[in-house]
């Protein structure tokens, strides 16, 4: 299964966040749209970084709230790990594991075209787990 079967479920728009925003713009957005990380591009760069409230918690920790009025480009992270949309599902949790992120943005021809998080994959291994299941019962049954 490919993250393609997740995005037709979900949809495919991104919240994204220009650079030069403060964190504390970002922080409302997080907030606002209940999610926990923000792509940032402009017009011309869909994926310059990604900023995740881990970023903005780490930046509080570092040095202090005054942090929340600058730019996001001071938190974000800029070699983000992105996808395409024939990326196999267990192949997006491999790349969460071993990179211990949550998020990774779907990118096809230099167009962001989506993002899939750990929430979105639990989700969909789930609804995959209790469809084997309901296989398994309705064929013991039948036998
Ligand atoms: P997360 O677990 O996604 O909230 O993010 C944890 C850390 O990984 C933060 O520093 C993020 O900026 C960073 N991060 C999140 N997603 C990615 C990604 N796809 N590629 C690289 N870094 C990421």
């Amino acid at each position: 299964m490919t993250v393609e079967r997740i995005l037709s479920d979900k949809g495919r728009a991104v919240v994204t966040v220009e650079p030069d925003r403060t964190l504390a713009e970002a922080a409302r957005l997080l907030t606002e749209k209940r999610i926990g990380a923000v792509v940032v591009s402009d017009k011309s760069r869909p994926v310059i970084g990604i900023l995740s409230e881990r970023d903005i918690v780490r930046g509080i920790a570092s040095h202090g709230a005054q942090i929340l009025e600058e730019p996001v480009s001071r938190c974000m992270t800029t070699k983000v790990v992105t996808c395409v949309g024939h990326t196999g599902v267990l192949e997006v949790l491999e790349l969460m594991t071993n990179g211990k992120f949550r998020h990774v943005p779907v990118v096809e021809d230099h167009q962001l075209v989506g993002i899939v998080s750990i929430g979105d994959i639990v989700k969909y291994r789930l609804a995959q787990a209790e469809a084997e299941t309901r296989a398994m019962r309705d064929y013991i049954a039948t036998a």
